[in-house]
C-alpha cells in the first residue's frame, strides 16, 4: 500500500516510545501530546486495539476518567491505510498488539509522521510485552513512565495481577492490577512455559 507522503515534511519522521506499569499516566502523557499538536494545527490519528475490551471502543481513555475519540483496530497493519494518513499517530495500549506493530510504525516513520506508541510495557510475570521488545531499540526517544508502589509508595516499574488467572492479556483495572516497586513486586508461581 503506497500513501503520499506530500503532506509530510521528509525527515520529520518519528518514533516516540511511552512505557511503564499500569496506573504511571501512559494515556495521560499521550493526550497531552496528541492536544499540543492539534493546538498547532496538525491533523492527529489516534487507535486502541479492537481486543482491549475496557473502554468505549471509539477512545482512549485515562484510569482518572479522561477520554479522548480513537480509531478502534484489529490488527496493527491498519495504521497504515491511507485514510488514516497523519503528520502524528497515536497508538494507545499497545501491549494488546505482537510484534507485528513493529513495521507498520518503521513504515509511518518512514513516511515522515511523528508515530507516539504508549502501553504497559511488562506484563504480570515482569518478561516485556513483544511489541516493546522490539519497539524501544528503533525508537529515537522512550519515555518509560513510573506510577507509585501501592505497598510501599517508592516509584513502581511493575504491574501486580492481584488474581490467579495465567493468561497473558487479562484485561482489567485496579480490580484485578496495581503499581508495585520492583521489590514488591511477586511474579505468579506458575511454571513457565
Ligand atoms: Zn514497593
Amino acid at each position: 500500500m503506497k500513501v503520499s507522503t506530500t503532506a509530510h515534511a521528509s525527515g520529520t519522521g518519528r518514533l516516540e516510545v511511552i512505557c511503564g506499569p499500569m496506573f504511571a499516566g501512559k494515556t495521560t502523557l499521550l493526550m497531552e501530546r496528541i492536544a499540543a499538536a492539534r493546538d498547532q494545527g496538525q491533523a492527529v490519528r489516534v487507535f486502541r486495539p479492537s481486543r482491549d475490551t475496557r473502554s468505549n471502543p471509539a477512545s482512549i481513555q485515562t484510569h482518572g476518567g479522561r477520554s479522548m475519540a480513537a480509531t478502534e483496530i484489529d490488527a496493527a497493519s491498519e495504521v497504515l491505510e491511507a485514510r488514516h494518513a497523519a503528520p502524528l499517530v497515536a497508538i494507545d495500549e499497545a501491549h494488546f498488539f505482537a510484534v507485528a506493530l513493529l513495521e507498520p510504525c518503521l513504515e509511518l516513520r518512514r513516511r515522515g509522521a511523528v508515530v507516539l506508541v504508549a502501553g504497559v510495557d511488562l506484563d504480570h510475570r515482569g518478561d516485556m510485552f513483544e511489541p516493546f521488545a522490539s519497539l524501544v531499540p528503533h525508537a529515537d526517544q522512550v519515555h518509560r513512565l513510573q506510577g507509585i508502589c501501592a505497598r510501599c509508595g517508592k516509584p513502581s516499574t511493575h504491574t501486580q495481577r492481584l488474581v490467579e488467572e495465567e493468561g497473558r492479556i487479562l484485561v482489567g483495572g485496579d480490580d484485578l492490577y496495581e503499581a508495585r516497586c520492583a521489590t514488591c513486586f511477586r511474579p505468579p508461581r506458575e511454571a513457565r512455559p
